[in-house]
C-alpha cells in the first residue's frame, strides 16, 4: 500500500517525513512507526522499533490535533530506553539504558514491560494469569473442532428419525442403537442401500458394540446436513 502510494520514499521505500512526522511534498499526510523515515535530532532515522512507534504515536496525535487548532506541530525526539531480547525457556537479555541484564532476571523485566504495554488492567490481569498458569503447568493441547457442530446436528437428526443416539456432544461421533434388533452389519447395509450413508458397524469395536452403529462428524457442514436429511427419510 505505501509502495503505491504518490509519496517521497528513501531507498528503502519509507515514506520520507520531517522530524514532525509530517510529509514535506503532502503536508497533508503524516507517517510514523515502520513505514516512515524520520529523522532523529542528527539527521539519521529512528529505528523500526515497537518502541519509537508507539511513542511516535502519541506525539503525531498531538501534532495533528495541535495543526487543526493551528498550533505549530513539534518535532519527534527519543532516545532508545534499551534493548531486550528473549531466549525463552525463562532466559532473555537486555540493556536498560546503560545496565546490562541478562538470564531471569532479563526474562522477568522484559515479560513485565510487555505486559505493562498492554492496556487496561483487566486484560494484564488475565495475560499474567495465563502466563503464571503456563509457568506451573504442562501445556494442555486441544483439538479446536468444527465437527462438534455438525456432530450435534447429526446426533439431533437420528433422535428425530426415532433412533436412540448417544455421544456427539464435544465430540466428533454419534453412537445410534439399531433399530428393530437389527445387527450392526445390517444396520450398514440398510443405510448403504437405502440412504447412500456409510457408518461404522458398532461390531468392528468388539462384541460390546453389537446393535450400534456409529456416524462421524469428520465431514463438511453441507454433507452432515445432507446425512441429517437422508436420515428423516428413514423407514
Ligand atoms: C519479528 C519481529 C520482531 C520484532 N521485535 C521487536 C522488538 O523486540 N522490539 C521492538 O521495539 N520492535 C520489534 N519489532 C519491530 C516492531 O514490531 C515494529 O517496529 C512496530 O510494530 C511498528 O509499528 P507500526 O505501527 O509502524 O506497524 P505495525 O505494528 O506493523 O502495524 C501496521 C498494521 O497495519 C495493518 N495493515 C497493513 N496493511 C494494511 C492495509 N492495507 N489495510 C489495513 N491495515 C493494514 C497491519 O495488519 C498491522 O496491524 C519487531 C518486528 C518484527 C517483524
Amino acid at each position: 500500500m505505501v509502495a503505491e502510494l504518490p509519496v517521497e520514499k528513501d531507498r528503502h521505500g519509507h515514506i520520507v517525513v520531517d522530524g514532525t512526522m509530517r510529509c514535506p511534498s503532502h503536508p497533508e499526510v503524516w507517517a510514523l512507526g515502520d513505514c516512515a523515515a524520520i529523522p532523529a535530532p542528527d539527521g539519521r532515522p529512528y529505528p523500526s522499533l515497537a518502541q519509537h512507534a508507539l511513542r511516535e504515536a502519541r506525539v503525531l496525535a498531538r501534532n495533528i490535533a495541535g495543526v487543526l487548532d493551528g498550533r505549530t506541530p513539534q518535532p519527534f525526539v527519543y532516545t532508545t530506553l534499551g534493548m531486550m531480547g528473549s531466549l525463552g525457556h525463562g532466559k532473555a537479555f537486555g540493556q536498560l539504558l546503560k545496565v546490562r541484564v541478562r538470564g531471569v532476571l532479563a526474562w522477568f523485566v522484559r515479560r513485565t514491560y510487555y505486559l505493562l504495554q498492554m492496556p487496561g488492567w483487566g486484560r494484564r490481569l488475565r495475560i499474567v494469569t495465563s502466563w503464571t498458569f503456563a509457568l506451573l503447568f504442562r501445556p494442555e493441547i486441544v483439538k479446536v473442532s468444527l465437527d462438534s457442530e455438525a456432530a450435534l446436528l447429526l446426533r439431533e437428526a437420528a433422535a428425530d428419525a426415532g433412533l436412540k443416539a448417544f455421544g456427539g456432544v464435544n465430540a466428533p461421533y454419534i453412537w445410534v442403537k439399531t433399530p428393530e434388533s437389527l445387527t450392526s452389519w445390517q444396520m450398514f447395509d440398510r443405510m448403504l442401500r437405502e440412504l447412500n450413508v456409510v457408518i461404522t458397524p458398532g461390531a468392528g469395536f468388539g462384541a460390546q458394540g453389537e446393535g450400534h452403529f456409529r456416524i462421524s462428524a469428520f465431514n463438511s457442514r453441507e454433507n452432515a446436513e445432507e446425512v441429517a436429511r437422508r436420515l428423516g427419510t428413514l423407514r
